[in-house]
């Protein structure tokens, strides 16, 4: 099992550990036992997850002398809203859950934000331990501590910067993980390589047959890698309020690919094509190679993401969300541009007409 810190300015938050490998749940049994963190937990987990690693998490607990409950809640993004945090916090207060408990985030992204949303408010804020599911939430959602549910007015609107008391990363979780999910996690790993790591980036090329295979060496290798990279974004800021902005590389369209497909789209698919057309941009503004452009839609089709945006989403749609993106400040729209493969740099000033030329290109 392998240790990564993420060292955070003590005033606002707390430094925690990652700790990375294959089979780690025994481990993270004892870990948790020796913190004497809380004098009872309860783990928080889908109907999917809660199905396949329920009664086993709780298993191991108990096998460490650590008191632990579990509560599930429906499967899906549909769940992250406000009605299932009170339901969860009822739940809670029913239980006798106090501020001397803490809760374990069993899941994926969503239940990630729910937990921890849940962990920053609940009786004033209690600990929160990450134990992420998917692979976006483990080399992304879990790590920064975001935290947060989506409202009818938009995604992640209410919500808390709140770190995690530790995270915990079994990669064995990603055998079940179905493969449309599997893939979703890896265009932030792509990502990742795009923005800091050429290495990591031709490491994804080479081996992008045994990447799909879910190789566990290779696994092990990218996902610690992506661990990395994020948390030294979130070290140098993490209120994301200037470096980290970097992370958004493919998100600007990303995102709004996504939401005006009404979110048909998936997350990795939505920024897969985003982080094309960021590319195809960076080309047309002379700061990008073609051939850098064209390694990087080439390991997106690789890898089985989105290449292009399909022609029934609107582009004046997906323009219009451009506009309304949270990252945006004042007038202009904060774009991650590339200079190379491991070199982005944010503009301030990408024309509106070379966005829908770009987005129209990706459509064929
Ligand atoms: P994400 O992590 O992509 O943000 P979710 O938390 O909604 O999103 O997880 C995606 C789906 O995968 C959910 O249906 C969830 O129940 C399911 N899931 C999560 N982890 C696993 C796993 N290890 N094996 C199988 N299914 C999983
Ligand atoms: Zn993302």
């Amino acid at each position: 099992m392998k240790r990564i810190k993420v060292n955070l300015d003590k005033q606002s938050s707390l430094s925690h550990e990652i700790y990375i490998g294959h089979n780690i749940l025994d481990r993270m049994g004892l870990v948790i036992a020796k913190s004497n963190l809380a004098h009872r937990y309860s783990v928080i987990t889908d109907s999917n997850v809660s199905a396949l690693y329920g009664e086993e998490i709780l298993g191991v607990l108990k096998e460490v002398n650590v008191k632990a409950d579990l509560i599930e809640f429906p499967a899906g993004e549909a769940s992250k809203n406000m009605e299932t945090v009170l339901a969860i916090v009822r739940e809670l207060i029913n239980r006798g859950i106090d501020r001397s408990s803490a809760l374990i985030a069993l899941g994926g992204g969503v239940t990630g934000d729910i937990t921890g949303f849940i962990a920053s408010i609940y009786m004033r804020s209690i600990p929160c331990i990450q134990v992420p599911t998917t692979l976006l939430a483990q080399v992304d959602s879990s790590i920064g501590g975001k935290t947060g549910i989506d409202l009818p007015e938009g995604k992640n609107l209410l919500g808390a910067f709140s770190q995690p008391q530790s995270i915990f990363i079994d990669l064995r979780f990603l055998e079940t993980l179905p493969d449309n999910e599997f893939i979703n996690g890896l265009s932030e790993v792509i990502k990742y390589g795009i923005i800091d790591d050429v290495d990591l980036f031709t490491l994804l090329e080479e081996k992008s047959d045994a990447i799909r295979c879910r190789d566990p060496h290779i696994l092990q290798a990218i996902v610690e890698r992506s661990c990395k990279i994020k948390k030294a974004f979130v070290e140098i800021d993490e209120k994301d309020v200037g470096l980290r902005r970097i992370l958004n590389f493919g998100h600007t369209i990303g995102h709004a690919i996504e939401a005006a497909s009404g979110y048909t789209i998936s997350h990795g698919n939505a920024v897969s094509a985003g982080m094309i057309a960021s590319a195809r941009i960076s080309e047309k503004m002379k700061h990008l190679s073609s051939e850098d452009r064209g390694r990087i839609q080439q390991l997106v089709r690789a890898v089985g993401l989105a290449d292009h945006i399909p022609a029934s989403i609107s582009t004046e749609g997906i323009i219009a969300k451009t506009r309304t993106d949270k990252k945006k400040e004042g007038d202009s729209i904060h774009f991650v541009l590339l200079k190379k493969i491991g070199m982005p740099f944010i503009n301030g000033s990408v024309e509106e007409a070379l966005i829908r030329e770009t987005i129209e290109e990706l459509k064929k």
